[in-house]
């Protein structure tokens, strides 16, 4: 017998006394409130980070001339054949930019501010700020994306990420119906990942649209002694914010089926 080993003792991974293992399944089903507790804890630290990587995105420093984003902009325009009509905003020039692209002032706010860029596909309308004109180059990607009807397909998916958690409630409402135990069902189970990869087309679609836009600029400016790591980096903490969107909305999920209350991201 081995010294100090007597029969209390127990190998926690293998060797779990019976009377134990009840204890820690009771424990999971009596403590949901703690659970959730914890799932609304990780929520706000999926917010706090997020509002990270925004912050180093709008400090983030352009990698090159506005010039030079110019010509990567021709080019992408021309090679892709994008027929989109480009605009850098800022406060002074924002009423008639809102005029001549069919936008509200309010929606370009953002933008003039250097907070935001985007490329609305309806009207073909791509928009960033004169502050940081390298987002033009990601927001062209979008529009070539937009040419390829899956991609297209990828893109569009957005629009019905809000309505994840109420669709698992949903759905998970009519499996249990089904189901005569007690046992979790399948939604319970991974209502989280089920979020997430509800999000994923989204976090593809945002990677993809980043490439094209250095990709871009990488062959435009060859041979210029242009540095592309601050392009990259501020690409990064885009990209970033869309992950931790998809994180949160898997925790969103999981927190709504767990309540059956539809819980939106970033509560
Ligand atoms: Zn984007």
């Amino acid at each position: 017998m081995v010294q100090g080993v007597g029969s209390n003792y127990y190998n926690p991974y293998y060797d779990t006394p019976p009377q134990q293992q009840q204890r820690r399944q009771e424990d999971n089903q009596t403590n949901p409130l703690l659970t959730i507790g914890g799932l609304l804890l990780a929520s706000k630290g999926i917010d706090i980070l997020s509002n990270h990587a925004s912050k180093a995105l709008i400090r983030g420093k352009e990698y090159t001339t506005s010039d030079n984003v110019a010509k990567v902009t021709k080019n992408m325009l021309k090679n892709n054949n994008l027929g989109v009509d480009v605009f850098f905003v800022n406060p002074e020039n924002i009423e008639r930019v809102s005029n001549q692209a069919r936008i509200s002032v309010k929606d370009l706010k953002e933008v003039a501010a250097g907070k935001n860029a985007f490329y609305a596909d309806e009207i073909k309308v791509a928009v960033a700020p004169s502050a940081k004109p390298s987002l033009i180059q990601h927001e062209l990607g979008h529009a070539i994306n937009a040419k390829n009807p899956i991609l297209r397909l990828l893109q569009n998916s957005r629009n019905y990420v809000a309505a994840i958690p109420t669709a698992l409630i949903a759905l998970n409402f009519l499996l249990k119906k089904t189901n005569k135990s007690n046992d979790e069902t399948f939604i319970e189970k991974n209502a989280g990942v089920l979020g997430f990869l509800a999000y994923a087309p989204t976090i593809a679609e945002e990677g993809l649209a980043s490439l094209r836009g250095i990709r871009a600029a990488q062959k435009t400016l060859a041979g210029k002694g242009v540095k592309f790591g601050a392009l990259k980096k501020n690409y990064f903490f885009a990209w970033l914010t869309y992950l931790l969107a998809g994180v949160g909305l898997g925790i969103a999920s999981k927190i709504s089926v767990k309540t059956g209350i539809p819980t939106g991201m970033g509560i």
